[in-house]
């Protein structure tokens, strides 16, 4: 039975092409192509945008975004397995999807897309976050992107959109939010991938704001929730001290309470404490 593009069913698509899942590739496919159109279409109008996909696979989500009206996908995959049964999409949809077979953390895929650009992938679990914190900083920030629509572990979302106050809330959340909307569009049991992997997952939709969101300098704000953040228990004039001598002095020009303790401070808090240490470099 031919699936709603006039493509064979993904089940079909991996016999055919000999597509078991490798776990060492972070392999976990989505077969039901009613779910990957709603991820498609979580992704916004796509009509006028080209689209990047990290790890296609047997392009359940590829076939989702094109017949969502993408312009042109770009779909970058490791698996050599995969690229016969990709070819075989772009082949359905002329002009419309270039495959690259490559490492996502290697190749620079500005040369094949046109803005306005946006970014809808099911990530591999092991370089999800690497990719995501690459994508919201220098150098690849200011973004080429106007969205990223990521599907991701549940927790690794919970962390993006996390607030002051949870267990979840750190520097991945901050860094999101800072240059970021960020918000869970939906969750996934793990039933809804072959095979299906321990946790659930849930699509996290971050849309770049035109400015970060208060005025700081990223590297000092870096610096400060590193060391906030890494060790979160202790009260800030402890975690921060080697971060400046007046240390004490600085929070309180941020309006911050020298025994608070980082997960309990918001993102305004964070940058006028960056702005402050900025103006008032240490020694
Ligand atoms: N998009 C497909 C889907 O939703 O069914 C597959 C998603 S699967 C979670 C992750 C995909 O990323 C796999 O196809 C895997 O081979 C690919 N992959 C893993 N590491 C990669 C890398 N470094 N660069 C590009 N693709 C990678």
């Amino acid at each position: 039975m031919s699936a709603i593009d006039g493509l064979p069913p993904l089940r079909e698509v991996i016999a055919a092409h000999d597509l078991r899942a490798k776990k060492q590739l972070g392999q976990n496919f989505l077969l039901d192509l009613n779910l990957t159109a709603r991820i498609a279409r979580a992704a916004g109008d796509l009509t006028a945008c080209d689209v990047l996909e990290i790890g296609p696979g047997p392009g359940g989500l590829t076939r989702g975004l094109l017949a969502e009206g993408a312009r042109h996908v770009l779909a970058i995959e490791k698996d050599a397995r995969a690229i016969p049964a990709l070819n075989e999409i772009a082949a359905h949809y002329p002009g419309r999807l270039t495959v690259i077979h490559g490492d996502a953390l290697m190749v620079d895929p500005l040369a094949h897309l046109t803005p306005p650009i946006r970014v809808a992938a099911n990530l591999p679990y092991n370089i999800g976050t690497e990719l995501v914190v690459g994508w919201l900083t220098p150098p690849q920030w200011p973004p080429f992107w106007q969205s990223l629509t990521l599907m991701f572990q549940r927790e690794v979302a919970q962390r993006i959109v996390a607030r002051p106050g949870s267990k979840d809330y750190g520097r991945l959340a901050l860094l999101a939010q800072w240059r970021c909307e960020a918000r869970i569009v939906l969750t996934l049991p793990p039933q809804a991938f072959v095979p299906a992997p321990k946790v659930e997952s849930a699509v996290v939709q971050l849309t770049a704001l035109p400015a970060p969101r208060y005025p700081a300098d990223a590297q000092v704000l870096s610096r400060i929730t590193f060391a906030a953040f890494n060790q979160r228990r202790k009260m800030l004039r402890a975690s921060l001290r080697g971060l400046h001598p007046q240390i004490e002095t600085l929070l309180a020009e941020a309006g911050i309470l020298p025994t608070a303790r980082a997960e309990e401070i918001g993102l305004d808090r964070f940058c006028a404490l960056a702005r402050a240490l900025k103006s008032q470099p240490a020694g």
